[in-house]
C-alpha cells in the first residue's frame, strides 16, 4: 500500500493543490448515487509484497526434483575446500551455509517448487561475480543468480544444489541524469527505491510492478518485466540502453552504453535482456527513464459483458490516446476474492462481470481532465459502461491500484495456485478463464479467475486449489498451452520460461529458434553452469 502511496504523492509536485476527490458524475448522471460518494476500497492492511514474508510460516513445497522428476546435470558436488574459497573471497558474512537461512532462497514467491540449497554468496562488485563464475566454470560448479526471488516461473531457485548467487548487495546508483533521461545503476537495486530516487529527479522508473518493493533491476532485466507500465513506456528491451554483464567464465562483457542511438554492430544487450540468467549475471544497467507526470487519473469502470470490456478498451484508445498509461482488467471472482482474503474492497458499491481500470498521466491537469471527462461521458452516453467512479486524489489512486496490485498476493493466500502469464489475441483474451472452468468442474478446484494487462493482450490465468493436485496440474498442462498456441498467442507473456515452462517452451517458438537458441547457450555457457534445467534445456 505504501508503495502504491509513495508512488502516487510522487507524480504530485510539491505544493501542487490536490484536485480533491474528483468524482466526474455529478446527480443526474448514470453514474450518480452508486460510486460518487467515496472510495471503498481503504479496508486493507499494508501489504508485505516481500518473497521473504510470503515465505514465512507455511508449509514448504515439495523437491523440485521429486515433484517434476528431474534428473541432475553432470555437475560437481559443492566440497569443503570450494566453500573455504568462497569464504576467503568474501569473507564469512556474505557466505551463507545455515540451514535455517535457506528457506527464502531456496523456495519461490509461489511456494511451488523447492531446490537443494547448499550455498549463497553475495558478491559486492563485478570483479568478485568474475572470480566467482570463473572458479565455478572451472570446477563445473552449477550456478542459479537471484535477486529478489519475486520470480513466478520457478527460475530464481535451485533445482538441485546449485550455488545461489545473491545480488542483493550490489546495489549502489552509479549515475543520475535528468537531461538525458537516463540512470546507471548497479543490478541489486530494489525497483521501488530507483523510482523514489528518480522521482527526487523528476523522472520515474519506465516499469511498474506488484512486486517492486522486493524485485530487484538485474531480475527486471533477466526476465524482461513487463508491468503496469508497458502499455505507455514499453519494453525493457526498448528502455534498457545498455548493461554489464559477467559470462560463466567469469569474462566481464562491457555493454554498458548510455546513448539512445548507437547502431555499431550487434545489439549484444539484447541477449542478457530475458535470457533468466542462462547466458550471463547482469551486474550494471543504464536505464532510458521517462519523466514524472504531473498529472494522473485513475478510472475504475465495471461492465457485464466481453464485448463492452473491449469497446471500453477502444474508447480509451481513441478518446485519450498519448496520455493512456494503463489499461487492467479484473474479473467478478477475482474482486471477490480480494475482498475476502485481504479485506480489499471494490470501489463500486455495485457486482460486475468485469472491472477495467484505466489510468491517464500528463503533463498537463486541464487538459486531461477534459479528455478523461469526454472518454467516459462518451462510454456513458453509449451504454458501455454500467457504473465507474475516477479520482486524481493520491489516496483514492492508490486505494484503486492496491486492488489491482495485490491479485496475485490475495489469490495465493490459501491453498496452492496454477499461474499462467499468457499472451492472446484481443478476441480470444478472456476465453480461456470460462473454458478451464468447464475442463475442471469436476475436479476440486477452490476457483478460477482472470485478471492482467488487456491493453497488452496479457492474462494471468490462475487457478486455486487446496493443495498441489496432480490431476488439475495434468488436466491443465499442456492444454492451456496448446489452447493458447492454437491461437496464435503467446505461453509466457511477461513471467519468462524458467523452470515449469522449459519443456513447453516449443508452444511458442519454431523448432529452428530453439536451435538457435541452444546454439547461443553451448557458445555463451559451454559447460552449461548457469541457470540449468531453465528456459532452454
Ligand atoms: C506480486 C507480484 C507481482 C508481479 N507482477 C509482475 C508484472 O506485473 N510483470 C512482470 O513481468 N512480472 C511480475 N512479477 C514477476 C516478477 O516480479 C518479475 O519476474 C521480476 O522481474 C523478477 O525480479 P526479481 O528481482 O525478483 O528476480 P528473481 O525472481 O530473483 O529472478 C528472476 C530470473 O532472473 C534471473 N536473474 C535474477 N537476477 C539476475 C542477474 N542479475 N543476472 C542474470 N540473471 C538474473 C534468475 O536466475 C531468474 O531466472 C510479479 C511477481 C509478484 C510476486
Amino acid at each position: 500500500m505504501m508503495q502504491v502511496l509513495r508512488r502516487v504523492a510522487a507524480v504530485r509536485p510539491s505544493g501542487a493543490s490536490s484536485r480533491n476527490n474528483k468524482w466526474l458524475f455529478g446527480e443526474g448522471s448514470k453514474f450518480a448515487g452508486r460510486s460518487a460518494v467515496s472510495c471503498h476500497c481503504c479496508a486493507s492492511s499494508s501489504s508485505s509484497r516481500s518473497g521473504d514474508a510470503q515465505a514465512a510460516g507455511r508449509v514448504r513445497p515439495e523437491l523440485t526434483a521429486l515433484r517434476y522428476k528431474v534428473e541432475r546435470g553432470p555437475y560437481a558436488e559443492l566440497g569443503q575446500r570450494d566453500e573455504s574459497f568462497f569464504r576467503s573471497l568474501l569473507g564469512e558474512d556474505r557466505v551463507i551455509t545455515e540451514p535455517d537461512e535457506c528457506d527464502s532462497y531456496n523456495i519461490d514467491w509461489l511456494r511451488s517448487v523447492r531446490g537443494l540449497f547448499r550455498i549463497v554468496l553475495k558478491p559486492k562488485n563485478t570483479d568478485e561475480v568474475s572470480t566467482i563464475m570463473s572458479y565455478c566454470n572451472e570446477k563445473r560448479l552449477a550456478v542459479c543468480p537471484q535477486s529478489g526471488n519475486t520470480g513466478l516461473v520457478g527460475g530464481s531457485v535451485p533445482v538441485f544444489d546449485e550455488v545461489v548467487l545473491s545480488m542483493k548487495l550490489m546495489n549502489r546508483i552509479i549515475d543520475t541524469d535528468p537531461l538525458a533521461g537516463v540512470l546507471v545503476c548497479e543490478s541489486g537495486c530494489v525497483l521501488q527505491t530507483l523510482d523514489e530516487h528518480l522521482n527526487k529527479h523528476g523522472m520515474l522508473m519506465p516499469l511498474d510492478l506488484g512486486a517492486k518493493g522486493s524485485c530487484l533491476i538485474g531480475g527486471n532485466v533477466s526476465t524482461n518485466a513487463g508491468g503496469l507500465r508497458l502499455l505507455r513506456y514499453g519494453n525493457l528491451h526498448g528502455n534498457i540502453l545498455g548493461l554489464e554483464a559477467v559470462l560463466a567464465s567469469g569474462k566481464v562483457i562491457d555493454c554498458l552504453n548510455t546513448l539512445k542511438k548507437d547502431n555499431t554492430g550487434y545489439h549484444l544487450k539484447h541477449l542478457f535482456v530475458g535470457s533468466e540468467g542462462t547466458l550471463g549475471v547482469v551486474t550494471k544497467v543504464a536505464i532510458q527513464c521517462p519523466s514524472l507526470p504531473k498529472a494522473v487519473n485513475v478510472a475504475f469502470l465495471g461492465m457485464n459483458s466481453w464485448d463492452s470490456v473491449m469497446k471500453t478498451y477502444r474508447l480509451a484508445k481513441s478518446e485519450l490516446s498519448e496520455i493512456l498509461s494503463a489499461c487492467e482488467i479484473i474479473d467478478r471472482k477475482s474482486v471477490e476474492n480480494a475482498r475476502d482474503t485481504l479485506g480489499l474492497r471494490s470501489p463500486l458499491a455495485s457486482e460486475h462481470e468485469y472491472y477495467v481500470l484505466i489510468e491517464t498521466s500528463g503533463s498537463e491537469a486541464r487538459h486531461d481532465d477534459e479528455k478523461v471527462s469526454a472518454f467516459l461521458e462518451k462510454a456513458m452516453s453509449d451504454g458501455v459502461v454500467d457504473d465507474g467512479t475516477v479520482t486524481s486524489e493520491p489516496s483514492k489512486v492508490r486505494n484503486i491500484w492496491e486492488l489491482r496490485e495485490r491479485m496475485s498476493e490475495s489469490q495465493t493466500a490459501e491453498g496452492y495456485l496454477f499461474k499462467y502469464d499468457i499472451s492472446l489475441p484481443l478476441q480470444d483474451y478472456y476465453s480461456i478463464v470460462p473454458a478451464v472452468r468447464e475442463r475442471l468442474k469436476d475436479c476440486n478446484v477452490r476457483f478460477v479467475t482472470g485478471f492482467g494487462h488487456v491493453g497488452d493482450g496479457n492474462l494471468h490465468l490462475q487457478i486455486n486449489t487446496p493443495d498441489f493436485d496432480q490431476t488439475v496440474h495434468d488436466m491443465l498442462e499442456p492444454w492451456v498451452f496448446d489452447y493458447t498456441s492454437k491461437r496464435r498467442g503467446s505461453i509466457s507473456a511477461e513471467h519468462g520460461i524458467g523452470f515449469k515452462k522449459a519443456k513447453y517452451l516449443h508452444y511458442s517458438k519454431d523448432g529452428s529458434a530453439i536451435e538457435l537458441m541452444r546454439t547461443i547457450k553451448a557458445t555463451m555457457d559451454p559447460n552449461g553452469i548457469l541457470n540449468p534445467y531453465k528456459v532452454v534445456c
